[in-house]
Formats: C-alpha cells, sequence, structure tokens
C-alpha cells in the first residue's frame, strides 16, 4: 500500500472553535480516507502499484482513461497539504519572506486577503483555492474539483478546501464565513513560509 493517510498534524479538536472536532473526523477520518483507499484500489496491479504520489498524479493527469485515479490521488495530495496549512492559533498577517513577497507581488496583505477570500468564494461547486507560486511569482488561483497545481508544475504555498464537507457541519452554507475564519484563525504561515523557502 504505498499511498497512506497521514496523521492530522494536530488533535481533532485542536482547531475548535473555528473547525470542530466533529468536522475533522468525518473530512479526514473518513473523505481524506476514502481518496487513500479509493486510490491504492486504483493502482493495485498495475504498473503504477509502486509508484509515490506525486508520479501518481503527474503521470493520471489529462488522461482520459485515468480520470478516476486521478481525482482520488490529488485528492489525497490536497488534503494532506491542506492539514498542514492549519494551525491552532494560526491566521491573521504573516511574518519572514512571505511577507516581503506578497507586498512585492499581490500589493500587500489587504489585497492577499481580498483575492484569497474572493478565489474560495467564487470557485462554483467544489474545489480548492490556492497561493502559488509560479514563474518566481506568487499568485492565487482556484482549481475545480480534485485539481490540483502541482500536477501543472505550479508550486503550492498555501491551499483553501472550499468543498463543502470542509466545512457545512460547522458554517452549513456560510462559504465565505468559512473563509474569513481561515485566514484571521487558522493559515500556518510558517507552514507557508517553509514551502517558499
Ligand atoms: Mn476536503
Amino acid at each position: 500500500m504505498p499511498i497512506t493517510l497521514p496523521d492530522l498534524p494536530y488533535s481533532k479538536d485542536a482547531l475548535e472553535p473555528h473547525i470542530s472536532a466533529r468536522t475533522l473526523e468525518f473530512h479526514h477520518g473518513k473523505h481524506h480516507k476514502a481518496y487513500v483507499d479509493n486510490a491504492n484500489k486504483l493502482i493495485e496491479g498495475t504498473d503504477l502499484a509502486a509508484a509515490d504520489l506525486d508520479t501518481i498524479i503527474k503521470k493520471s493527469v489529462g488522461d482520459p482513461t485515468k480520470v478516476g485515479l486521478f481525482n482520488n490521488a490529488a485528492q489525497v495530495w490536497n488534503h494532506s497539504f491542506y492539514w498542514k496549512c492549519m494551525k491552532p492559533g494560526g491566521g491573521g498577517a504573516p511574518t519572514g519572506a512571505i511577507l516581503q513577497k506578497i507586498n512585492s507581488d499581490l500589493g500587500g496583505y489587504e489585497k492577499f486577503v481580498e483575492e484569497f477570500r474572493n478565489a474560495g468564494i467564487t470557485q462554483f461547486g467544489s474545489g480548492w483555492a490556492w497561493l502559488v507560486l509560479k514563474d518566481g511569482k506568487l499568485q492565487i488561483t482556484k482549481t475545480p474539483n480534485a485539481d490540483t497545481p502541482m500536477a501543472h508544475g505550479v508550486k503550492p504555498l498555501l491551499v483553501a478546501d472550499v468543498w463543502e464537507h470542509a466545512y457545512y457541519l460547522d458554517y452549513q452554507n456560510r462559504r465565505p464565513d468559512y473563509l474569513t475564519t481561515f485566514i484571521e484563525k487558522l493559515i500556518n504561515w510558517d507552514f507557508v513560509n517553509s514551502c517558499l523557502g
């Protein structure tokens, strides 16, 4: 079984009251786990059975015969990354290299907040809002469903899951409120800085 479900980097109640233990029980223990189990079933007995996750994603993206594998493998990657993008007591303006880069590439922290939140709000249906590094510059992007910048040679630095399963138990239909809380209370800028480095 080469694809594994990583442990959460904090306890299930660590992000309360912003994201409940109940949400993390389902989101990590059911949704993320299902993507891991499905991807492992789909690679069993194929030439990708022993490949690492990054290779599986890059070899399945855009292949019409491997849509199911891409979707499940990319969702595994995106969720493993998403957990690390949050921490208890996180959020607010960053410090360090990422702040300088936000100032020079995006026009400042307030612009980052506006654009990142807007990317999440305007992703129609399920998907992800991203801060990425492309050609040496920061960009804010969004992807639908399972799609992920790393499949397209773009380096992810930060992601917010905007699938309903990420916020519905805690925020019902209020995706904008979830995104505001993600930005103000949850972002792990130390992790973002480590990705930039
Ligand atoms: Mn999710």
